[in-house]
């Protein structure tokens, strides 16, 4: 449509709400749908938080704040770098936003002109293509392969950068393949940085407290102290503490790149939500054993998921270090026919027919910039997710080779 602008037809729908918003309608209609395509905690927000926002309300704190975040927050936040990642920042370093996704779109059009590229290993977390494609840049995508534990190499880093490069977009743990990279993994990484003083890093720790197995998450400013300077580290309430419908996300970050994301937002949004900002206060400064419990949770899922999956012929899937999804790979399927008569020719003709002829909604590798594969977000009961597996296990045994 003529009347649209070029910016609006440079990006897409996302299509995680769009398979969310599939599986709804066939909800709708009557039909049995398991969704596992939503990436949002299936936990209540912890109680002290909950009060904490409804005692703002009655405290009065319903109107405008400052725009980038009330100074209490701010002084949490800056205490929670400090205790979590050995990260020192002034309030004055600080943003709050609507969501790790506004502080995403703050940052990158704050920075980006037209021309610029902003380095993203794939797979990738959706919205990072279209927001810097949104913004007039060139997302430079590198496929990061299941063989490389789906993590990004020192030497496809150094490969792809270009005197154009802006930024480099990190994601660890990672939506969708959940891997994460340990302390070697990601000096490696910000090693070669050093060699190029105009890219900055980008760094989306939204899933930090999401690990298993006694991994040890790391952020690169923590890593690389050289690199302060140049990262902007982003994290926020939604996945930790279960709070993804209050919108809070926060990042730090060098102070001329954090008023150029005040200014921004002073000409969009406004500031986050006062009640939220003083729930997201609670749940920095409260009691952390949530933490624990939804951690503990999500990894005995992980096991199960990622054993039943392994059990499904033509499925194989990687062990993920953190957050709540597993990224399976469909390659032994692909040139089957399904037992309702589809022919799986890609993930996305894999999820379709598994949508279907089972009911279990899942987001295709596609999406995510690496095929073939699809998401599971095990964001989910363990009942729930039992049937879910079972019924792809039915879904894989019931292709054929014609
Ligand atoms: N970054 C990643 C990798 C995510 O998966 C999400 C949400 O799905 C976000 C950022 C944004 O989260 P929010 O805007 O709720 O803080």
């Amino acid at each position: 449509m003529a009347f649209l602008s070029d910016a609006i037809n440079r990006i897409k729908p996302s299509p995680t709400v769009a398979m969310t918003g599939r599986a709804a309608a066939l909800k709708a209609e009557g039909r049995d749908i398991i969704a596992l395509s939503a990436g949002e905690p299936d936990f209540d927000t912890p109680e002290h938080i909950r009060e904490a926002g409804k005692a703002a309300i009655d405290a009065g704190h319903t109107r405008y704040t400052t725009v980038d975040g009330i100074a209490e927050l701010k002084r949490a936040i800056c205490d929670k770098f400090a205790r979590e990642n050995g990260l020192d920042y002034t309030p004055d370093q600080v943003s709050v936003a609507s969501g790790g996704k506004q502080i995403l779109f703050n940052a990158l059009l704050a920075t980006v002109n037209p021309g610029d590229e902003v380095i993203i290993p794939a797979p990738y977390w959706v919205s990072y293509p279209d927001i810097v494609a949104l913004a007039g840049g060139t997302p430079l995508i590198v496929p990061c392969p299941a063989e490389d534990g789906f993590r990004l190499t020192p030497e496809s880093l150094r490969a792809a950068i270009t005197p154009r490069t802006k930024w480099l977009i990190l994601n660890s743990p990672s939506n969708p393949s959940g891997a994460a990279y340990d302390a070697a993994q990601m000096k490696a990484l910000t090693d070669v940085l050093l060699d190029f003083p105009q890219v900055w890093v980008l760094t989306d720790d939204i899933y930090e407290h999401l690990v298993f197995d006694g991994f040890t998450f790391v952020t690169p400013a923590q890593v690389e102290p050289r690199l302060k300077d140049r990262t902007l580290t982003m994290n926020g309430a939604s996945k930790a503490y279960a709070m993804t419908g209050w919108r809070i996300g926060y990042a730090a970050g060098p102070v001329e790149l954090i008023r150029a994301m005040a200014k921004l937002q002073s000409q969009s949004t406004s500031n986050p939500s006062s009640i939220s900002q003083y729930a997201a206060l609670a749940a920095l400064t409260g009691p952390q054993d949530y933490l624990e419990t939804s951690r503990a949770a999500f990894q005995r899922r992980r096991d199960m998921v990622v054993a039943g999956l392994n059990d499904c012929p033509g499925i194989t899937c990687p062990t993920p270090q953190g957050a709540f999804y597993v990224y399976p790979s469909i390659k032994g399927l692909i040139g089957t026919v399904s037992a309702g008569d589809t022919t799986i020719t890609d993930d996305e003709t894999f999820a379709n027919a598994l949508l279907d002829e089972t009911g279990v909604a899942i987001v295709f590798g596609a999406a995510f910039g690496l095929s073939p594969h699809f998401r599971v977000s095990y964001a989910a009961s363990d009942d729930t997710l039992r049937e879910a597996v079972a019924r792809i296990r039915a879904f894989c045994e019931g292709c054929r080779r014609d």
